[in-house]
């Protein structure tokens, strides 16, 4: 991650405009930051040192849940996805990254004054982009727990759209997890039924079969669970089920692996103090694991559409 003075320093798009992070404030009582009215995103990018290039992974699909996520809050991008996706790549290469990347989009409303509401306020735009290395160690599996927190219902605040304040639901169940020396947690929707990590989707492995949560078991619905999706069916020739799962079933599988952008693929080795199938990754996770990082990384041309090219946009996938 980048230390203070390398992110005061580096540059960020707000307002319009590409400035320094240091000069890009917002004030005490924006709306966004006193009731967590806003949403973003969290893109990656990968650096190839064999091409000497950055490879932002999904970018479209992004920015295309950011302006639900915004929609849904009564907001609009203030740019089109085209645009989005030229303005990332030039911000990436303003900041010269020759490393691994993340990226944080954020629409949030920017009224500096009291009164909850969405109507009725404007708002601001920006993204910061931060060299960025491991969300999870994933080489020795993650220890998960079913958290006493459950997923947040879309009746309440729809998980779908990823918004600034409905995190609060994944702080509370994540530090609980840690603090309980877990690495993450695992969140069961309102009537008990498997919804996702704190901060990924899940899936898990039976009799040769993918399972995952379908969307409206309150998950967010991830950029890569639909990666995962796409290469376990193409690449692996698998069959994947989205539906209702039961916690026992967790407790059941031979493998079980988060996806999300930050944690990339990362299999479960516990849940709840129970070995996952042996503990250690199991062949299809490791299968889709290894298909997913050659994509990601440039080096699956079949998939080169999944990818923006930072640096050398003349031949960039759209
Ligand atoms: N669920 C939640 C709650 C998340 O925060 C994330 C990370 N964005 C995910 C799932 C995974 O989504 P994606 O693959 O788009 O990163």
């Amino acid at each position: 991650m980048a230390g203070p003075t390398e992110l005061e320093s580096s540059i960020v798009f707000a307002e319009g405009t590409f400035r320094r992070y240091g000069e890009a404030k917002i004030g005490l009582l924006t709306h966004g930051l006193q009731y967590g009215t806003g949403c973003f995103e969290g893109i990656r990018g990968y650096w190839s040192d064999l091409e000497r290039e950055l490879f932002l992974v999904q970018l479209r699909e992004h920015y295309e849940r950011l302006a639900t996520s915004a929609k849904i809050l009564l907001m609009e991008l203030p740019h089109t996805t085209d645009e989005l996706v030229d303005i990332t790549a030039d911000l990436c290469a303003r900041n010269r990254f020759e490393t691994n990347i993340y990226v944080r989009p954020c629409i949030f409303k920017s009224a500096e004054d009291v009164g909850v509401r969405l109507h009725d306020t404007p708002s601001s735009f920006a993204i910061v982009a931060l060299p960025f290395t491991a969300y999870l160690d994933k080489s020795k599996g993650v220890r998960a727990c079913v958290s006493s927190w459950r997923r947040a219902d879309d009746s309440m605040m729809p998980p779908r759209a990823k918004i600034t304040g409905i995190y609060i639901n994944s702080a509370l169940a994540k530090s609980e997890a840690v603090r309980n020396g877990y690495d993450e947690a695992i969140l069961l929707s309102q009537d008990g039924h498997v919804s996702e990590g704190s901060a990924e989707n899940i899936f898990l492995v039976r009799r040769g079969v993918l399972y995952t949560p379908d969307p409206s078991q309150n998950i967010l619905e991830g950029c890569t669970r639909r990666a995962v999706m796409e290469i376990a069916r193409a690449e692996l020739g698998v069959d994947v089920v989205e539906r209702e799962i039961d916690r026992s079933e967790l407790y059941a599988a031979e493998e079980i692996f988060f996806s999300g952008t930050a944690a990339g693929i990362a299999y479960v080795a516990s849940i709840d103090q129970r070995p996952v199938g042996e503990g250690s990754m199991g062949s299809m996770t490791r299968r889709i694991s290894e298909t997913y990082d050659r994509i990601v990384n440039g080096r699956e041309p079949r998939y080169a559409s999944w990818l923006t090219k930072v640096y050398n946009r003349a031949h960039a996938a759209v």
